[in-house]
């Protein structure tokens, strides 16, 4: 089973490969990404969030009707983007924190659908949002890399610290 990965795995700074054969194992892991979405109350998820590089995206901003508006965007590509939106963004990578982040408010993206079909999205508002945050995913961002200097720190020796923690409090297993 998959599991959601966390700041800062490194899989989560690294570049999604575009996929070129939607197989079994795409198919897989479409299905897995999904089922993890909406237990988790996600309403996006991008492949290498579940540390598989490939450049595969999910989203459904209605979470709470499972699966009647699920989106399935392989080798996502924003083609045109307008006008700013600002909104509080949380990401289930980044647990216990949220960032004002400014994005495009209308964006134009295109993509393949699990089939193989072209498809066009015309979106506004919070799926824009959407789509640019699990984009940013694919290449590598966060959104600990939206805020400023003084938070991303704040949030970063917080993990560190309790990192820490773990490591100190786990049993040595000899
Ligand atoms: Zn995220």
């Amino acid at each position: 089973m998959i599991e959601i990965v966390t700041y800062p795995d490194p899989v989560l700074k690294r570049k999604a490969e575009l996929v070129e054969n939607i197989d079994g194992n795409i198919q897989n892991l479409i299905d897995n990404m999904s089922k993890l979405m909406y237990q988790s109350s996600g309403i996006g998820l991008a492949a290498n969030q579940v540390g598989e590089e490939k450049r595969v995206i999910i989203f459904d901003i209605n979470y709470k009707e499972k699966g009647k508006n699920l989106t399935v965007l392989i080798n996502p590509k924003i083609i045109l983007a307008e006008d700013k939106i600002e909104f509080e963004e949380g990401c289930l990578s980044v647990p216990d924190f949220q960032g004002k982040i400014t994005r495009k408010k209308f964006i134009k993206a295109q993509g393949v659908d699990r089939n193989g079909k072209s498809i066009d999205i015309e979106a506004e508002d919070l799926t824009a949002i959407c789509i640019q945050h699990e984009i940013d995913h694919l290449n590598g961002t966060l959104i600990l890399d939206h805020v400023s200097h003084l938070k991303r720190n704040i949030y970063k020796r917080k993990i560190d610290k309790l990192m820490k923690r773990s490591d100190h409090e786990q049993p040595k297993l000899l």
